[in-house]
Order: C-alpha cells, then sequence, then structure tokens
C-alpha cells in the first residue's frame, strides 16, 4: 500500500470515528431527553454509495449491521466486504424499495428488509426466503418491516395508513410466512410535513397493530435529519446515512446503467431526508 492510500484511509477512519461519535452522542441524549434506554434504539448506518471500505472501517468501530437501498450495489458490497472479513458477523439490511423481481437476490444476502409493502413483494420474498432456507444459503427466516405509507401518496411506497385492512392483512401474512419473521413497522415522512405529526401518527399505527401480537413489535423510524423526533415517539431503529457518511455523491458506484435525476441524492439537505434512495 503506497503512503498516499494509507494517509487517505487513516483520514477516512478519523472521520468516521467523529462522525460516528457524535451520531451516538446525538442519539443518546435524544434517548435521554424522552426518558429512553439509549440500547433499546438500534443505530443502522446506510452505507449506500459509500465504498465496501467504510464498512470495513464501520465494523472496526463496532457496528454490526447495515443498511443499503439498491440491490446491486448492495450485493456488490456484501461480496467485497465478505472477501475482507470472511467471518465478521455483519447483518445487511434492505432499506429502499424492492422490485418484486430481486426478491431472490435480496433474501441471498439481507438480513432484514424494511420497506415491504404489498402482499406480492411479501410472497416473493417468503418463497425467496424459504427456498434459501431449505438451500443453506441462510440460517434464519428473513425479517421484515413493513412500510408505512403516512401520506397515502402510493408512489414512494408503504401501505397506506389509512387502509387498516390492508395493513392487518399484510402484517398477519408476515407474521405466519414460514420464511419470514415479522419485525414490525417503517415509515417515512412525507416530503414537506412535520416529522413529529408523521411519527406520531406512525407510533399510533404500531400501537393499534400491537394488540394483534404477542412479540414486540420494532418501530423502524428517523434518519440523519429527523431522528429525535423518531426517537421521541418510539422509534427503535434509526437509519442514519448522511450524518454519519457525509453527503452521497451523485451516482452510486456499483449503478453501470445511468441513474434517472429522481434517483439522484439532491445537495439540498432537506429533500435528502424526506426522499431518500
Ligand atoms: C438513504 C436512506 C436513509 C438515510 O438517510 P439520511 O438522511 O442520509 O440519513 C434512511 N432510510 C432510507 C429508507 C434510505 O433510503
Amino acid at each position: 500500500m503506497s503512503t498516499g492510500q494509507r494517509g487517505r484511509d487513516a483520514d477516512r477512519t478519523a472521520e468516521l470515528t467523529a462522525a460516528l461519535g457524535a451520531t451516538r452522542a446525538r442519539l443518546a441524549r435524544a434517548a435521554e431527553l424522552c426518558g429512553r434506554n439509549v440500547n433499546d434504539i438500534e443505530l443502522l448506518p446506510i452505507t449506500k454509495y459509500f465504498p465496501a471500505s467504510d464498512v470495513i472501517i464501520l465494523n472496526q468501530l463496532g457496528c454490526l449491521a447495515f443498511g443499503e437501498s439498491r440491490e446491486q450495489e448492495a450485493a456488490n458490497k456484501v461480496d467485497a466486504v465478505r472477501a475482507e472479513l470472511p467471518d465478521a458477523p455483519i447483518r445487511w439490511h434492505m432499506v429502499g424499495r424492492i422490485q418484486r423481481n430481486k426478491a431472490r437476490a435480496v433474501a441471498g444476502w439481507a438480513h432484514t428488509a424494511h420497506s415491504v409493502d404489498s402482499l406480492r413483494l411479501l410472497r416473493a420474498l417468503d418463497r425467496a426466503a424459504t427456498e434459501a432456507l431449505s438451500a443453506g444459503a441462510r440460517s434464519h427466516p428473513l425479517r421484515i418491516y413493513i412500510q408505512i405509507s403516512l401520506d397515502g401518496d402510493a408512489g414512494r411506497g408503504g401501505v397506506d395508513v389509512n387502509d387498516q385492512d390492508l395493513v392487518d392483512e399484510i402484517c398477519g401474512s408476515a407474521n405466519t410466512a414460514a420464511g419470514l419473521e415479522f419485525a414490525g413497522l417503517m415509515g417515512i415522512p412525507p416530503l414537506q410535513s412535520d416529522p413529529d405529526e408523521a411519527f406520531s401518527r406512525l407510533a399510533a399505527e404500531r400501537d393499534r397493530v400491537q394488540r394483534d401480537y404477542q412479540h414486540r413489535l420494532e418501530l423502524s423510524a428517523g434518519m440523519s435529519g429527523d431522528l429525535e423526533s423518531a426517537v421521541k415517539h418510539g422509534s427503535t431503529c434509526v437509519r442514519v446515512g448522511t450524518a454519519l457518511m457525509g453527503q452521497r455523491p451523485l451516482t452510486s458506484p456499483a449503478v453501470v446503467t445511468p441513474v434517472t435525476s429522481s434517483s439522484q441524492t439532491s445537495p439540498l439537505p432537506r429533500s435528502a431526508e424526506g426522499s431518500p434512495r
């Protein structure tokens, strides 16, 4: 390794060490402010657009789970990290939208998927995870969160929070599917919305759904810009990209086809947190 390369690695390690410390402190403060135990809240680093070398650094700093939002980029990164750290017990989370034809691929590397929002997708993931389990390609069912849409805009993903029958049906299917484990609900505040209102609505829905289940349902809510509000409303998993990793570059390193403008990261923080990719 050249001296220049070593220097850059040391710089990035210092950068990520500082950002992780600051984010953990922010999360601890948010928990303290509402009387919660910070250990009940998972800090999930979102490493999309960032290289496998960053995952390796964060793993050495104690992070054991990582979130990705594009199947192809994630699959490449999972392989690259595994080649470097074959024995590290890393759990990968899929947090982005999942195309049904990618269900098999996702079931091949993901420990958890946060963005399940239809019965058809759920069934495809169940089939894929069941096959992977019987082939010995995975050791546990795929944990899934049902994504809830808080503004009824299906284009941005999620089951409409006002369609309680559908929410109940999908959650019920998640709970009984042999290849899946029903983890809880996930939500993203609508663009331009008040995160407090959005997370309060999401938490109320989690409480409603919870009545049908014995196991405690998790709540995946909160990103770099709104994690304090999400923690106040009971989030048990905050998905933090920018605050840890820095601004995302405009194009994904592993995406060979041109990305559309709607899939690019806007440099404006408000839209970066409101419409994550
Ligand atoms: C990218 C992404 C995040 C992280 O967003 P930041 O604002 O960078 O923290 C969280 N959740 C999902 C679903 C994402 O796609």
